[in-house]
C-alpha cells in the first residue's frame, strides 16, 4: 500500500491519498467533454489534458483524501447546475479532484494534483480510456472505448458499495459533516 503526496502547481495545498494499490482503485483516462471543459475553465489545458484531450483520473473512496495545508485554497465548480463537483485549488488553479455528493464515498483525484512523477508504478496501468468519441484527433490510446465500458463501471459501482458499506464517505476533506460543500461551487453553466 502506497502513500501518494498530493499537491497543487505552487505548493500551497497538500495532502496525501493513502492505502493506494493498483487493485485499491481505478485509473482511466477520460476524454469526456465535460473533463475538458474544466480544464479550459481553469486555463490548465497544457498541464491537465493529454494530447487527445484526455484527463488522467484515479477513482478512490473520499476518506483515503486528506488535506493538510492549504484547505482555505480549496474551490469547487459545477459546469451545469447537475453536474459534478469538480474540486480546484484557487491558489494556482491545479485541478484537485471530482466528487459526487457527501454520502457518496468517491473521490477521483486528478493527476495533476499528484505529486508522483512515476504513476505507472503506484497505480499500475491505465485501466480504460474512456469517452473516446470527444478525444481531438485520432486516439492512439490501447482499448479505447466510446463510451464508459460496462466492465470498468461495474468496477466502481462495486468499489462504492464496498466502500459505502465500510463508511468511507467520510471523514470527508471535500463535505462538512452537514454534507455541503466545503466551498460553495459555482456554477458555469445555469
Ligand atoms: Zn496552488
Ligand atoms: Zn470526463
Amino acid at each position: 500500500m502506497a502513500t501518494i503526496p498530493l499537491k497543487c502547481k505552487c505548493g500551497k495545498v497538500t495532502g496525501t491519498a493513502t492505502d493506494v494499490t493498483p487493485s485499491s482503485g481505478n485509473r482511466v483516462v477520460c476524454c469526456c467533454s465535460d473533463c475538458q471543459s474544466f480544464a479550459r475553465y481553469l486555463g490548465q489545458e497544457s498541464s491537465t489534458l493529454d494530447k487527445f484531450g484526455g484527463t488522467e483520473i484515479f477513482q478512490m473512496s473520499q476518506a483515503q483524501v486528506n488535506i493538510e495545508t492549504g484547505h482555505e485554497n480549496l474551490q469547487s465548480m459545477k459546469l451545469t447546475k447537475k453536474g459534478i463537483l469538480r474540486w480546484s485549488a484557487s491558489c494556482c488553479n491545479t485541478p484537485v479532484a471530482n466528487t459526487l455528493s457527501a454520502s457518496m464515498p468517491f473521490a477521483g483525484i486528478l493527476h495533476t494534483f499528484m505529486d508522483l512523477p512515476d504513476r505507472d508504478s503506484t497505480l499500475g496501468p491505465v485501466r480504460a480510456y474512456v469517452q473516446t468519441q470527444y478525444a481531438t484527433g485520432e486516439p492512439d490510446y490501447p482499448n479505447h472505448s466510446a463510451k464508459f465500458p460496462l466492465g470498468i463501471t461495474l468496477r466502481i459501482v462495486r468499489k462504492m458499495l464496498l466502500w459505502k458499506l465500510m463508511g468511507k464517505h467520510k471523514p470527508s476533506v471535500f463535505f462538512a459533516n452537514d454534507g455541503k460543500p466545503v466551498a460553495q461551487p459555482v456554477i458555469a453553466k445555469q
